[in-house]
């Protein structure tokens, strides 16, 4: 069985680069409509229950804003 995976993203510390977006080979992320308070567009997990937990966006963000929890 596939590993199941959850990301959890700090809005505060994301810039919205979405490097993680795409990075992510099930299609987990994808940018948030609202804005941080710096004014950045956060990236959000849409798809939470395709994740793998491959830790790609994790080593992708420049801004360590991820966290993957393994379930
Ligand atoms: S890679 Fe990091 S900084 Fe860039 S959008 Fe994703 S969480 Fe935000
Ligand atoms: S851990 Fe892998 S599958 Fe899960 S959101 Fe990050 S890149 Fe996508």
């Amino acid at each position: 069985m596939a590993n199941k995976g959850k990301p959890v993203i700090d809005r505060e510390r994301c810039k919205g680069c979405l490097l993680c977006v795409r990075s992510c080979p099930t299609k987990v992320l994808g940018a948030d409509l609202s804005p941080n308070s710096w004014g950045y567009y956060p990236s959000k997990a849409v798809n939470e229950e395709k994740c793998i937990a491959c830790g790609n966006c994790y080593q992708v963000c420049p801004d360590a804003a991820i966290t993957v929890y393994r379930q």
